[in-house]
């Protein structure tokens, strides 16, 4: 960056917000880490001391968020010690290098989060905003066992188990306490009975109280139901296991305006040993059932559970595609819906002047490919270059 603080983009197509009309030939003037002009090349006075980067034959747009990661794989344990070179090809590589520059991450330990973040907050580690739930909530004997957690690669940390909403209330008001952005909770699992719905309700409750939301772990089309009744605000997967989701479901989904994170790409990585049509079969559901829940309007923050799913989301974006999600709706999900579903709107989400300069330029126009999302170029946090493609 120059004397002044200025950094440009410039010779790029630019997509302000979702909204507006793309911009091309454009320039983003950043001075001390906020936008301070957007517009057409010709219009946009350049500081002769503006460190200048080329964007000719690229899309400019606000930096992504990406709502469902995790930080837990053993790579991130004692994050408060990692060498600051190792953590930082570790982030480029599961977040910047695609894009995200601001992660909500929904299951890791807290006080390690904690530490990684605050590394990237001191400027230690090129990083994203992160978000984080620290443990999610489980019901009595879900925790997998040791062995399960070392075949998916996860450190083992504790988790709050609890049994009725009593204990439900006590450990989200501890993890409250302890600082965290929002509560998650898991409504089932394969080896135990479901939360009850007041477990989850008194969750939700004490969740609202501090004014963060709850993020809900759902395996069936009737664990979604029971969280929406009982006050969940984000439902953080489709749940291909229980088969279509029907006009019931999406109207009490509706009726409580809840968001969904899709991670559809989650879905064949699970089937990923078996065979072929199962693996088909499996992710077309998670994809009707997007289908459904975009066609009534609802709303979508772009969530991959990358973490427990591969890096790339470049299939996410065309599974999203396939669902009937147009560009601008792909984009609202990457970028203003979590800007205005976390409370940052006014400073995230969009290319304008006032707002901090977090930026993605890709190779390629996702309006005609949306792949071309997932082809990163150039990622910026506030003005500073987090990651930069070396081909
Ligand atoms: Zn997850």
């Amino acid at each position: 960056m120059g004397n002044g603080g200025h950094l440009a983009l410039v010779g790029g197509t630019i997509y302000r917000s979702p909204d507006d009309s793309p911009l091309p030939d454009g320039a983003v003037l950043v001075q001390n880490g906020t936008i301070v002009a957007v517009g057409p090349k010709a219009s946009v006075r350049i500081p002769a001391d503006a460190r200048v980067l080329d964007c000719s034959g690229l899309t400019i747009t606000a930096g992504f968020w990406n709502s469902h990661v995790h930080f837990f794989e053993r790579k991130w344990a004692d994050a408060a010690t990692i060498p600051a070179n190792e953590l930082a090809r570790q982030v480029e590589q599961m977040l910047t290098s695609h894009g995200f520059t601001s992660v909500f991450d929904l299951g890791s330990m807290w006080e390690n989060t904690r530490a990684l973040r605050d590394r990237i907050e001191r400027g230690e580690v090129p990083g994203p905003r992160i978000r984080t739930t620290g443990a999610g909530l489980l019901p009595p004997g879900a925790m997998p066992s040791d062995l399960v957690l070392a075949m998916m690669g996860v450190m083992k940390f504790p988790a709050p188990e609890v049994a009725g909403a009593a204990q439900a209330a006590a450990a989200a008001r501890k993890l409250l306490d302890a600082g965290v952005d929002a509560i998650k909770l898991f409504a089932s699992s394969p080896h135990s009975p479901p939360l009850p719905e007041s477990a989850i309700r008194a969750t939700a409750d004490e969740a609202h109280r501090a004014e963060k939301p709850v993020f809900v772990h759902p395996n069936s089309a009737a664990d979604v139901l029971t969280a929406v009744r009982a006050g969940v605000d984000v439902i953080a997967h489709t749940t291909p296991q229980s088969g279509a989701w029907d006009a019931a479901i999406i109207a009490a989904m509706q009726k409580r305006r809840v968001a969904v994170t899709p991670t559809l790409q989650l879905w064949k990585h699970q089937k990923r040993h078996d065979r072929f049509s199962a693996q088909e079969e499996f992710a077309n559901t998670a994809v009707g059932q997007l289908r459904a829940w975009a066609a009534a309007g609802g709303t979508v923050l772009f969530g991959t559970d990358v973490g427990a799913a591969e890096y790339d989301p470049t299939d996410e974006y065309a599974a999203m595609s396939a669902a009937g999600m147009t560009f601008p709706r792909i984009l609202a999900s990457l970028t203003t819906t979590p800007a205005e579903r976390f409370g940052e709107s006014k400073r995230l989400g969009r290319v304008a002047p006032g707002l901090e300069a977090d930026l993605v330029a890709l190779r390629g126009d996702p309006a005609k490919q949306v792949r071309a999302l997932g082809a990163v170029e150039l990622t910026t946090r506030a003005g500073k270059i987090l990651y930069r493609a070396t081909t």
